[in-house]
């Protein structure tokens, strides 16, 4: 005869084993059925690729507006001008803008110019009273050329799929390290970004490559991207992707923008 008190024991033990997995495991993350990156190694989104480390940027106090060169082009200056802006049909800017500060509305907004190899400066911060978690706490984006995103989000203590941690290069990598602030700080952005070229015949000559520091924290060096960023997918490289505007993302969540900056790279004797 089995010995009752042992079966009861053995169960007993079983189950607690199991609700303490599941007590100490955190809500899934990202997607385990979007396709492959080229790499072979994780899928898009992989809610099990693991969490960039964190590393706590310098504290430099209270974060002072980087000033812009005198060669940059001000995107978001000091004042309320907007006058750089459009909303992605043509139509004039409708985010709100004041004393220097300007904050996402409703679609996606896009510089009236357009560029190809730039630097960039942007400062952002994400709503200091927190709401919502993983993608949807401080979602916005920033997409060079228009196509690829630098994620922007409140990657402080939010978990989420790491190739859409703040500062990942959308869908593809995460950043290196997680060297974001806390909710309701100002942040910074710094970008060399090199737009891909193609051959007369059209072929991808060279992909859009980019180097970003999150805070002033390298986060990717010199990286390609596998193509223009979308949500559970990678779309192919076009031409038309050879030059294009800097523009802003609407998520549904509140962010702010301070002092954007961009200048022109040109090359060596130009
Ligand atoms: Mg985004």
């Amino acid at each position: 005869m089995v010995n009752r008190a042992l079966c009861i024991t053995l169960v007993g033990g079983i189950v607690f084993v199991l609700a303490g997995t599941l007590i100490g495991q955190q809500a899934p993350v990202g997607y385990d059925d979007t396709p492959m990156q080229p790499s072979g190694r994780w899928r898009i989104h992989d809610g099990a690729r693991p969490q960039p480390r964190v590393v706590k940027p310098g504290d430099p106090g209270p974060m002072r507006p980087a000033p812009a060169p005198q060669d940059a082009i001000v995107l978001v200056g000091s004042g309320d001008d907007r006058s750089a802006w459009q909303m992605m049909d043509g139509s004039p800017v409708t985010w709100a803008m004041s004393n220097g500060v300007l904050s996402t509305g409703k679609g996606f907004i896009r510089t009236r110019a357009e560029f190809t190899d730039v630097q960039l400066h942007v400062e952002f911060a994400t709503p200091k009273e927190v709401k919502g978690d993983s993608q949807g706490r401080g979602n916005s984006g920033v997409f060079l050329g228009g196509k690829f995103e630098i994620q922007v989000l409140d990657s402080y203590q939010n978990r989420t799929y790491s190739d859409g941690s703040a500062a990942a290069m959308y869908g593809q990598y995460p950043p290196l390290v997680n060297a974001s602030r806390p909710p309701g700080e100002w942040q910074a952005y710094d970008v060399v970004y090199k737009a891909p070229r193609f051959t007369a015949g059209a072929t991808l000559e060279s992909p859009a490559v980019v180097t970003v520091f999150h805070n002033g924290i390298v986060v990717h060096h010199a990286t390609p991207f596998w193509g223009p960023t979308q949500h559970k997918k990678i779309d192919p490289y076009v031409p038309e992707t050879a030059k294009g505007p800097l523009s802003l993302q609407d998520h549904g969540n509140p962010v702010r923008y301070r002092n954007i900056w961009i200048r022109a790279l040109k090359g060596y004797d130009e």
